[in-house]
Parts: structure tokens; C-alpha cells; sequence
């Protein structure tokens, strides 16, 4: 697939979460095609190390600030990714999630109203919750607990979509919304908490990998330069959405601890720890609507993803 690029417009973009791990990749793509980019992030999951490349570029510009106040600034297109996104992290203090989500969104819907800036929501495969449809297309509404302790943030997200569609719908604001599944790649914290660092981080510290459950749970992991391939169409084409933004490719836990274990160290160990109240037991994205209208489906399998992830997490060892 021919990456997106957009010839000759210059924009002034807002990349909330800029800092993350989604966020500084897809920061990466917008300064290479030469946008002035904004890049707004409390640094609570995010690290000045993932845009240090940047910091000294007049076309980059960083700002340390919490979308749960409101802001004044003026851009043409705003990427809204602001929310931690490990189970760790948005379940410390799942108030803050909230308000992240709902707060947070309504201020950057403000103020895209505002400047007449184009929306795109990073929402979430969590919306759909433990599915009992699978793979999950749009229009599943979705399996969620609502006062369970994933709630915070798969009802904080299912909230920011409803925002974005009451504010395409009253106040014209131009939105797309994408539902983002599992995605991994270099950069990713190492105590990020999510699976594929986890393993990695321990197989690479010679620590047992954490099964969580018996490992018979399904995720679909798509590498990160896949997946803002995928948000930038998303963000320049017409259908506003929600799309899912995924790899199909499925595996159990336990296949992905085995894949792990291969390439790092076939001798380590796994040991079996309790699943996770809530824990999704099956996820997959269906990509027809990513694929009918953004043109868009990943291309690195988890194989090659995987190694690329593992040499970042050694490069960062070594250091
Ligand atoms: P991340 O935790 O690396 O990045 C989130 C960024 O948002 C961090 O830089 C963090 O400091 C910042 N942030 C958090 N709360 C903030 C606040 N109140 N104000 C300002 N900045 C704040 O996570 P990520 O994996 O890069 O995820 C980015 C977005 O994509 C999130 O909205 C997440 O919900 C969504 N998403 C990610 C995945 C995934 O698998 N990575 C899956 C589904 C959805
Ligand atoms: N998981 C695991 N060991 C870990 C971390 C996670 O077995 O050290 C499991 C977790 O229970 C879930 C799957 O891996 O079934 C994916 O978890 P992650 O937190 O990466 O993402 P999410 O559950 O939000 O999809």
C-alpha cells in the first residue's frame, strides 16, 4: 500500500497526547510532510524523549497542558488522542480517566468549533466491551460493564464519541472517529503495563512472562506505523466514520507470550497469574469499512512487527 501523503498543503495541526506512544509516531509522519505541528500532553504516559527529535524545529511546537482545562488555540486540523491507554494507567485514578475523556474531548470539540478545525476522535476497541459478536464490526453497540473497572475508560470513550457526533451534528463540527484496536511498536513505556512490553520487558530481563487467565483470551495487534497510516486517511478523506483501525490477525495470549519466548528467549518462563475483572475474552476488528473507504489495511505482520519492537526495547537497554 502507497503511504498516505498530501501534496503541498501546509496545515498548523494540534496533536493532543502528542507525547504518547500514537501520538509521537503519528507527529513524526505530519513533520515530515512539513505541517506546523502542536503537540499538546500532560507527560502523564507521555515522555519528552518520544519528540526530542523535534524540540528545536521552528515548524514544532510543544505544550505542557491538561485537556481537562480549556485551551485557546488556533489550528486547521486537531488529532485528539489525549488518554492514557494501558489498563494500568487509566485505572490509577479512573476519576481523572473520566474527566480526561469527557472534559477533555468537550474542550477540544470547543475549540475545533471555535477555529473551524477539522476533529478526529481516538476512540477504542474498548467500546465494544467483552464482545458476544465476533470479529466486531461498527455497528455492534457493544458489551460494556458499566460500573466495572474498565468502565472508566471504555464509557469515557463511548461518552467522546457521542460528544463528536452531537457536535457534527449541532454545531457542524466536521469529526471523524476511529476505533483503534490493540497497538504496539517501539516507543511503548517500558512499564507501560500492556502486553506485548510486558513480555517483552521480561523476557529481556530474564523474568517469567505474565499469562493473565489461562492465555486462551484473543487480541488482534497492529504495528503503530499501520495504524497512523491508517488515522491520517482517516483524518484527510470524507467518511467521518466510526472505523475500525486494526490488523485482523488474531492470537491467543499464550500464542503471543510463545512468540516472545522464540524470539528473545526460548528458555523463559510463563507463569499463570488472575484474569483481569472484565478482561475481553475474544477481540478482532472487521476492517470492510477501513478498507471500502480509506482504502487502508496494515501491512507488517506480528512476526516482523514483533522484531522491530524487540530491537527498540534492547536499544533502550543498552542504554
Ligand atoms: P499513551 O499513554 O502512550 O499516550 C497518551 C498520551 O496522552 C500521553 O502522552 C499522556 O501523557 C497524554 N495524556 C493523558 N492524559 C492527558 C490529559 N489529561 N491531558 C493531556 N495529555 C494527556 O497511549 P497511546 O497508546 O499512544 O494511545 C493514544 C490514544 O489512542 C489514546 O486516546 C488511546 O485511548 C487510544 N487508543 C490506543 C490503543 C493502543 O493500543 N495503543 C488502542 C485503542 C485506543
Ligand atoms: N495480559 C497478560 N499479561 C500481561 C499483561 C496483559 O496476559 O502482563 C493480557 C490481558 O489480561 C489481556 C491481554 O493480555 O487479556 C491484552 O492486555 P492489554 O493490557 O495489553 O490490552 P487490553 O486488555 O486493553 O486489550
Amino acid at each position: 500500500m502507497t503511504p498516505f501523503v498530501q501534496v503541498g498543503v501546509k496545515m498548523r495541526i494540534l496533536v493532543t497526547g502528542g507525547a504518547g506512544f500514537i501520538g509521537s509516531h503519528l507527529i513524526d509522519r505530519l513533520m515530515a510532510q512539513g505541517h506546523e505541528v502542536l503537540c499538546l500532553d500532560n507527560f502523564y504516559t507521555g515522555t519528552k524523549r518520544n519528540i526530542i527529535q523535534w524540540l528545536d524545529n521552528p515548524n514544532f511546537e510543544l505544550i505542557r497542558h491538561d485537556v481537562t482545562e480549556p485551551i485557546r488555540l488556533e489550528v486547521d486540523q486537531v488529532y485528539h488522542l489525549a488518554c492514557p491507554a494501558s489498563p494500568v494507567h487509566y485505572q490509577f485514578n479512573p476519576v481523572k480517566t473520566i474527566k480526561t475523556n469527557v472534559m477533555g474531548t468537550l474542550y477540544m470539540l470547543g475549540l475545533a468549533k471555535r477555529v473551524g478545525a477539522r476533529f478526529l476522535l481516538a476512540s477504542t476497541s474498548e467500546v465494544y466491551g467483552d464482545p458476544d459478536v465476533h470479529p466486531q464490526p461498527e455497528s455492534y453497540r457493544g458489551n460494556v460493564n458499566t460500573i466495572g473497572p474498565r468502565a472508566c475508560y471504555d464509557e469515557g470513550k463511548r461518552v467522546a464519541e457521542t460528544l463528536a457526533f452531537e457536535y457534527y451534528r449541532e454545531h457542524k463540527v466536521d469529526i471523524r472517529v476511529a476505533r483503534i484496536f490493540n497497538t504496539y511498536g517501539p516507543r511503548m513505556l517500558e512499564n507501560d503495563g500492556r502486553v506485548v512490553s510486558n513480555f517483552i520487558v521480561q523476557a529481556l530481563q530474564g523474568k517469567p512472562l505474565t499469562v493473565f487467565g489461562d492465555g486462551s483470551q484473543t487480541r488482534s495487534f497492529c504495528y503503530v506505523s499501520d495504524l497512523v497510516e491508517g488515522l491520517m486517511r482517516l483524518m484527510n478523506g470524507d467518511y467521518i466514520g466510526p472505523v475500525n483501525l486494526g490488523n485482523p490477525g488474531e492470537y491467543t495470549i499464550l500464542q503471543l507470550a510463545e512468540k516472545i519466548q522464540t524470539a528473545i528467549n526460548p528458555d523463559a518462563e510463563l507463569i499463570y497469574q488472575p484474569l483481569p475483572e472484565d478482561d475481553p475474552k475474544q477481540r478482532q476488528p472487521d476492517i470492510t469499512l477501513a478498507k471500502n473507504y480509506l482504502n487502508w489495511q496494515p501491512t507488517i505482520p506480528l512476526d516482523q512487527g514483533l522484531a522491530m519492537t524487540i530491537e527498540d526495547f534492547k536499544s533502550r537497554h543498552q542504554e
